[in-house]
């Protein structure tokens, strides 16, 4: 049977962890600080930021969300940032993405101060975690490497091939593996004959967006597989394509008329030696990471 890498377990752990931190910088005067930024009303946007509030609050970080219509211009999100960054109480800020398409999200995540982007996308923290250097490094290619650790999984000298490429997931894993010392190969939409190289993959890290993409003959046997995938499916076929036989599975389904499936499709799972279930793996990382971040954020722009 392969080997449930549990999400919620590490991410409870991290969570207690960076707790812990907060109480003993609080006991020097300082309280860590993220500001969260919302535009308009995506529902799922809405769901993340304000589950990143909560989770502030639970932690003793202090928390300041920033909500501003769709309609909100370029200019008036550089001023906000411009703000922030000026702000002493606040050591994180994090622009909820994706930003309505008339914004310019480059110039904005360009905008934030390198010490405060807790999401680690600004040049110079993809540059700082490329010469491999102390940064704020993207929050889930964090939770990757400690789902790993955590779980006492090898990585120095196995071949990791990562799928996808993308600056928020794909290309930062790949370079955390490279620099825990594993043989990397990154993969994307443009590679030939992708299941011969997954299959020489000892971990396996599936970022594509997009429904069991892995299936079984694409996996070495005994590999650890990370899901980093994550994709609501509501159509019944394609449900079945996956879930059929999973009594579990079908009632969440018919109860909610979706569930969600990561990168990997579940039969893949089975050949596994280790794997992050979907949901219940990496996304419970990536909030966790995002508060060690904050702190991180707080301490290093303190010289601590
Ligand atoms: P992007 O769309 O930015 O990148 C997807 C990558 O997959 C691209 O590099 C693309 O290649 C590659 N790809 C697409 N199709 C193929 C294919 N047929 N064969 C090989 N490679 C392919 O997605 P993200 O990196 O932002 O996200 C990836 C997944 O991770 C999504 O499911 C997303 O929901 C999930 N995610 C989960 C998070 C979490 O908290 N767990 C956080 C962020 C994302 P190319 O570059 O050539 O186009």
């Amino acid at each position: 049977m392969p080997r449930i890498l549990d999400g919620v377990a590490i991410a409870a752990t991290i969570k207690q962890e960076v707790a812990e931190e907060v109480r003993a910088l609080g006991e020097l005067g300082i309280r860590p600080g993220l500001a969260a930024v919302l535009v308009g009303n995506v529902a799922a946007s809405e769901i993340y930021v304000r589950n990143k509030v909560r989770i502030c609050g639970e932690l003793g970080i202090y928390s300041d969300l920033i909500t501003r219509p769709a309609t909100v211009t370029t200019e008036e999100m550089l001023a906000l940032v411009a703000g922030l960054n000026a702000r002493s109480e606040i050591d994180g800020i994090l622009v909820q993405l994706p930003l309505p398409s008339h914004v310019d999200t480059k110039a904005l995540l360009d905008a934030i101060l390198p010490a405060k982007d807790v999401d680690g996308l600004h040049p110079v923290n993809a540059g700082l975690l490329q010469a491999g250097r102390p940064s704020l490094a993207p929050c889930t290619p964090a939770g990757v490497i400690e789902i790993l650790r955590r779980s006492d999984i090898p990585i120095a000298g196995q071949h990791a091939v990562v799928v996808g490429r993308s600056d928020l997931v794909g290309k930062p894993a790949a370079m955390l593996l490279l620099h825990q010392n594993a043989t990397v190969t990154i993969c994307h939409s443009k590679t030939r004959d992708l299941g011969a190289i997954t299959r020489q993959a000892d971990i396996l890290v599936a970022a594509i967006g997009r429904a069991g993409f892995i299936t079984p003959e694409m996996v070495k046997p005994g590999a650890t597989i990370i899901d980093v995938g994550i994709n609501r499916i509501t159509d019944q076929a394609e449900f079945a394509r996956f879930f059929a036989g999973d009594a579990k599975r079908e009632a969440t389904f018919a109860k909610r008329g979706s569930t969600l499936v990561g990168d990997v499709h579940p039969k893949a799972f089975e050949l596994a030696g280790a794997y992050t279930p979907v949901p219940g793996g990496v996304g419970l990382l990536t909030t966790a990471m995002l508060m060690a971040n904050t702190v991180r954020a707080a301490k290093m722009r303190r010289g601590l």
